[in-house]
């Protein structure tokens, strides 16, 4: 349903710069490209990337995220990074630096991160299995009706994760496929997205 503040498009006001740094960012590389492999990560049919992750810097808000259109990039490399330095909600806008700009998906990133002081670490991923698994198994999701790009999605991620444990997934609901996993460190959040992805395989075998 449409909300009653209508639909705010999505801004990025980026600063081109060399690429970030930030020290996860070889590991982050490696799981990336893992998650590549999975297809948890990739292109669509039609050539739109899609998936993205994210670890925050030091104990600020702000974080690095893998810019708009590297979802087919391979091996990913950190001039395909960007960093974001702050995210308005309402007025879905994303401020950033880097070689390329950030992806609307950043806003989701940014709720985990603002709704729980521990993440440091978010990965975006879409897949169908892992998709209808957590579903039909009751894991937390957003509104189907807060669909994706808008701050509805991005309100209800953050209040879902502000209740969720340290290290959790959950289903976007209003955007198909769609998944968030979130953790303390980044091997924290791969593993539970590998443990997931191994059930859903199981399932469907
Ligand atoms: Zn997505």
């Amino acid at each position: 349903m449409p909300s009653t503040e209508g639909y705010i498009k999505f801004t990025c006001r980026h600063e081109p710069a060399p690429p970030p740094r930030h020290p996860w960012l070889p590991q982050l590389c490696r799981i990336r490209d893992e998650l590549r492999n999975w297809q948890l990560i990739g292109l669509l049919p039609d050539g739109i990337g899609y998936g993205n992750i994210s670890a925050r810097i030091g104990d600020t808000s702000r974080f690095v995220i893998t810019a708009s259109g590297t979802g087919g990039e391979y091996p990913i490399a950190t001039r395909h990074f960007c960093e974001v330095l702050s995210v308005d909600i309402p007025q879905n806008t994303v401020t950033c630096r880097g070689p390329l700009p950030a992806s609307s998906e950043s806003m989701s990133h940014a709720a985990v991160y603002a709704a729980r002081r521990d993440t440091r670490a978010v990965f975006h991923i879409h897949d169908r299995p892992m998709f209808d698994l957590l579903r039909a198994t009751g894991a937390p999701q957003t509104p189907p009706d807060a669909a994706y790009g808008t701050p509805e999605l991005a309100r209800a991620i953050g209040s879902l994760a502000s209740a969720l444990p340290a290290v959790a997934m959950l289903v976007m609901g209003g955007h198909p496929d769609g998944l968030l996993a979130y953790a303390p460190e980044p091997r924290k959040a791969r593993d539970l997205l590998w443990n997931t992805y191994l059930r859903s395989r199981h399932a469907h075998a």
